[in-house]
């Protein structure tokens, strides 16, 4: 069997320059490898919903922003297969059972989950449907037998949580139908959790902090020249701190040595113009500039593909229909693998029917 991606987003906005570098820009690169046999896109609305699930409109409205975010950043139809985890039912009925194969202590540790349930202000009105959305995950990850995940180091808590349950589950039944995924994070220290533009330690649509791909090219620069640096660095002779600059931060993500010749040829590496922020004399202003043409330089194709396909929204529907098609009957297949190894294929096993008729045949 070849190899099987699984990975998605949560339509609750559209998607940053964060969901860029922490795991789109790795799906183009995949898809293109040749390497996967299957891949498959979730617009993950259920999950979206277990916090928002007064708010079905703000849903509504992001799917169609998330799959034009997607093709925009050049995942291709035709290699992928985009689909929307609502419509695909049996992800549900693959939760129900796997939530008795996690137990409510070990959901309560899980890193992400609690940090997430602090910056949403749950307290004492947490949905059970949001502590459980790891199980749900899982859920969402093995329908479709994916042994790879690609997402961003936020995500790590979850795969090794899919994991265990895959174990349990396939050392209970005495079974190997369930696929034991591992997550992709990416080389690029910097893109596996790409801090917002305050600086916080994530870009994160909940946070208000995010440079979106669909951002116009003058929206980048206003929010490129008020970002975070060095609050010390006052004069530009004054020396320049790198930790915590946000600045430098999105250039380890974005900046290739190329650019310099084009925008800022008084330096030809990364290296050297942190090394003279650092002695002092060179100003935010100047490396602000910089990256907002590397910026801008790497957002253009994606708004110009976006452009493209805001103008052809049936074709976008229509691509979502049938990567839900597909994806159904590959999770209905997988569904009825499980319930056969956990027993409960009660009228499609013959020999379950004849048992009861020979005990009571006397
Ligand atoms: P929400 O605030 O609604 O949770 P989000 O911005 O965290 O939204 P998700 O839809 O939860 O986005 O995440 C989708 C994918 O993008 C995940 O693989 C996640 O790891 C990755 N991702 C999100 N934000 C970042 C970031 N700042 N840096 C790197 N990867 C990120
Ligand atoms: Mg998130």
């Amino acid at each position: 069997m070849g190899k099987i991606i699984l990975t998605g987003d949560r339509p609750t906005g559209r998607l940053h320059l964060g969901h860029y570098v922490g795991s789109l820009k790795e799906r183009v690169r995949l898809q293109n490898s040749g390497e996967f046999e299957k891949i498959f896109i979730m617009i993950a609305d259920a999950q979206a919903l277990t916090d928002n699930f007064d708010n079905p409109e703000k849903i509504r409205e992001n799917i169609i922003e998330v799959a034009l975010d997607y093709l925009a950043a050049g995942l291709d139809p035709e290699k992928v297969n985009i689909f929307i985890q609502s419509q695909v039912q049996e992800l549900t009925e693959f939760t129900f059972y796997y939530m008795n194969m996690v137990t409510l202590a070990r959901l309560e540790r899980n890193p992400t989950v609690k940090q997430e349930i602090v910056l949403r202000n749950f307290e004492n009105s947490l949905p059970m449907g949001f502590l459980t959305y790891p199980v749900s995950q899982t859920a969402d990850i093995t329908a479709f037998k994916a042994d790879t995940v690609p997402v961003g180091e936020d995500q790590l808590p979850m795969l090794e949580q899919a994991r265990e349950i895959v174990r349990k589950f396939n050392f209970t039944y005495n079974t190997d139908v369930l696929v034991e995924p591992e997550a992709l994070i990416p080389q690029n220290e910097t893109c596996r959790r790409l801090p917002g533009t305050d600086g916080k330690a994530k870009m994160s649509k909940s946070l208000g902090n995010c440079i979106y791909l669909a951002d116009t090219e003058e929206d980048v620069q206003k929010k490129v020249m008020s970002m975070f640096t060095d609050p010390d660095h006052l004069k530009v002779s004054d020396p320049g701190k790198l930790e915590g600059n946000t600045v430098f931060t999105y250039l380890d993500a974005f900046c290739k040595d190329e650019y310099f010749a084009e925008y800022c040829p008084d330096y030809s590496t990364l290296d050297e113009m942190k090394a003279h922020y650092q002695r002092g004399g060179l100003g935010d202003v100047k490396v602000k500039r910089f990256l907002n043409s590397v910026l801008q330089e790497e957002l253009a194709p994606i708004r110009e593909r976006r452009a493209k396909w805001q103008q052809d929204i049936p074709g976008v529907y229509e691509i979502l229909k049938k990567g839900t098609e597909v994806a159904r009957a590959e999770a209905k297949t997988t569904l009825e693998d499980m319930k056969r190894a956990m027993k409960i294929n009660y009228f499609e096993d013959g020999a379950l029917m004849q048992s009861h008729i020979d005990k009571y045949a006397k």
